[in-house]
């Protein structure tokens, strides 16, 4: 088999884990497999590097900014393969150049476009076990480029696909993907398996598990990625793959995302063409928008609502305004005091009534819904910051999970 297993910050965080991690690639290899080991740079090295650079030059360009933090995953790799090396196994480490892992232009952001294996396959060959730097590209300029907060997740899941691996493991801090977050839900239980769909919208609902990216790339090339514990060894993890054997969960997590502002634009002219002058301006300044609820009509005026992530509120709100005035509405205000429940799962596709069963768990525990938004394998609202915790307790409940 050949086996890409990506381990992230913490993992290799100290001279223990190191060591730790290489007995565990150690193994694989013992038992004859191919392994690519995908690292991420060590602790928090990452947050460290940006902070030193804000000391010199708060407006860094991002090129030099890549040029700085790819050096933190050039460290870890090298270290592992020092390590696997004193353990008297072959290993060597290399960095995005050297695999040749193109990618777009974009500092800081950049996408893979190609990704050769000549270089992999030949040290394979020759029985090393091969570290690789996540988290980096190159691009058509020869520079070094970064994919983004989280982005070791992609580079493994790119690797996985050009190198046909057979599973592309991804070591975290949890033991998995969880029904919720365990902190929030005392008897929340780990997933076996969730579907790449499923994956991606529980990811981007503050599930926080694997970079959204490295999900979708794993659904475009059939990568079967599993989410496994870098500290429990011998439990396994959650599968993530097209779709799982039998549907029997209505639903396979609750999510909460705290991070959300609610604003509305009042009494605007209800007339063709209205919404679509916001949410083009919002597009055009690269503002996401979650939820969007609008008011029916009524003396030739309606209410447009919408939520954006707290951190566009200040942008989204000028945006509003000046729509606002334009259109010759009545006012914009907002409410930061709201967070985002959702039900998450394949398995609703094909049940009526799961929209209803957590309408009234809600009711039950008297917390008001004021937004909804559903998409086939998911239903959010939008309520009061305050009853959170509860909302998705109550909920966890009522699907029995
Ligand atoms: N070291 C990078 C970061 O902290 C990449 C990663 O962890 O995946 O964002
Ligand atoms: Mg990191």
């Amino acid at each position: 088999m050949l086996i890409v297993k990506k381990f992230g910050g913490s993992s290799v965080a100290n001279k223990e884990r190191i060591f730790n991690v290489a007995k565990r690639c150690i193994e694989d290899y013992r038992a004859g497999h191919d392994v690519v080991v995908v690292l991420s740079a060590m602790g928090d090295t990452t947050d460290d590097l940006i902070a030193l650079a804000n000391t010199i030059n708060p407006n860094a360009k991002k090129r030099e900014l890549d040029m700085l933090l790819t050096t933190g995953e050039q460290v870890s790799v090298s270290l592992m393969a020092m390590a696997m090396q004193a353990l008297d196994v072959p290993a060597v480490s290399l960095n995005a150049f050297q695999v040749m892992m193109h990618s777009t232009s974009r500092y800081g952001n950049a996408r893979f476009k190609r990704v050769d294996t000549e270089r992999i396959m030949h040290e394979l060959d020759s029985r090393k076990i091969v570290i690789v730097t996540g988290f980096q590209g190159v691009n058509k300029y020869d520079d070094i480029t970064t994919l983004g907060r989280g982005g070791s997740d992609t580079t493994a899941v790119a690797l996985a696909a050009v190198l046909h691996a057979d599973k592309c493991e991804i070591y975290t801090d949890v033991d998995g993907v969880f029904t919720a977050d365990p902190r929030v839900v005392k008897t929340a239980k780990k997933l076996d398996a969730v579907t790449y769909d499923e994956m991606l919208e529980l990811a981007s609902l503050g599930a926080k598990v694997l970079h959204n990216r490295s999900v979708e790339m794993a659904k475009k090339y059939s990568v079967k990625m599993e989410v496994r514990s870098s500290i429990h060894s011998d439990v396994p993890g959650t599968i993530v793959k097209e779709v799982c054997k039998v549907e029997k969960m209505l639903i396979k997590g609750v999510a909460l995302d705290n991070d959300v502002t609610r604003i509305s634009v009042i009494e605007v002219p209800d007339q063709p063409g209205i919404a679509f002058r916001i949410f083009s301006a919002l597009a055009a300044s690269k503002i996401n928008v979650d939820i969007i609820l609008q008011s029916v009509g009524r003396e030739g005026t309606k209410d447009i609502s919408f939520t954006v992530s707290t951190a566009h509120k200040d942008a989204a709100m000028q945006i509003a305004e000046a729509f606002c005035q334009t259109v010759g509405g009545k006012e914009v205000n907002f409410n930061d005091n709201v967070a985002k429940v959702s039900i998450v799962g394949a398995g609703m596709l094909s049940n009526p009534g799961v929209a209803a069963t957590m309408f009234e768990a809600l009711g039950e525990n008297n917390i008001n819904i004021s937004m909804i938004s559903t998409s086939e394998i998911k239903i959010s609202v939008l309520i009061e910051k305050e009853q959170g915790k509860k909302a998705v307790n109550a909920i966890h409940d009522a699907f029995a999970l």
